[in-house]
């Protein structure tokens, strides 16, 4: 059965700790990005640990020079459990975060297709290839679609790696369209459908039965 991460996506520091409670027992990692981050600081990984001690995972889709690449993610991985990082910038680029992941014993984990619309543009044409990598460079995970499940399915096929998807819940995926894709080393990212609803706590216990089944 594959576990629930919640996308820790809002502006407000204090709304970010309030929903971290409330949903706690119902996630099993949590995952904040630049909204997050930019508005409250890296600190706010620490708060967060405080209250719930799940794996915070930062979403910074990481893509520049190798260089730079290695000081985002030694600045990003004092605090976070893992980092999200982009693979079409080039294999040099994901090692030089790896490299820095390994010696902290963290992960890093490598975007394929991502879940918006226009990911067919740019990104879809080359996902398969960027699953390939991958797995050649033996990420910890990738990121792949809840809006297209069978894409899903043929990326966590060519990479044979733990698949973290984004997409249900307010992109349009159902878990019911996906759920037999998965298995218990992935995670179903859930983010407005949890923290935009009236109740929190009862979307995340929902979906977290929903995964159970
Ligand atoms: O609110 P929602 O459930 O749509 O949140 C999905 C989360 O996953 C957001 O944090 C978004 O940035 C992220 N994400 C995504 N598609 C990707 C990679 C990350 O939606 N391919």
């Amino acid at each position: 059965m594959p576990k629930l991460m919640l996308a820790l996506d809002v502006l407000d520091k204090n709304e970010a700790l309030k929903i971290v409670e409330e949903v706690k027992n119902y996630v099993d990692a949590i995952k904040v990005g630049y909204p997050l981050v930019l508005s409250s600081g890296l600190e706010i990984i620490e708060e967060i640990k405080k209250l719930c001690n799940k794996e915070v995972i930062c979403d910074f889709k990481v893509a520049d020079i190798p260089a730079t690449n290695e000081k985002i993610a030694k600045i990003t991985l004092k605090y976070a459990d893992g980092i999200i990082v982009h693979g079409f910038v080039g294999e040099d680029s994901v090692k030089a975060v790896q490299d820095v992941a390994k010696k902290l014993n963290k992960k890093v984990i490598m975007v394929t297709e991502m879940s918006h619309p226009g990911a067919v543009q740019f990104l879809q044409p080359i996902a398969d290839k960027l699953a390939e990598i991958a797995k050649k460079l033996k990420v910890d995970a990738i990121v792949a679609p809840s809006t297209r499940p069978e894409r899903l399915r043929k990326i966590k096929e060519i990479a044979k790696l733990p698949v973290i998807t984004p997409g249900v819940g307010a992109q349009g995926g159902k878990v019911e369209d996906i759920i037999n894709i998965l298995d218990e080393n992935d995670y179903v990212i859930v983010g407005r459908a949890i923290y935009q609803s009236e109740n929190p706590k009862e979307v995340a216990k929902k979906y977290k039965e929903i995964l159970n089944k």
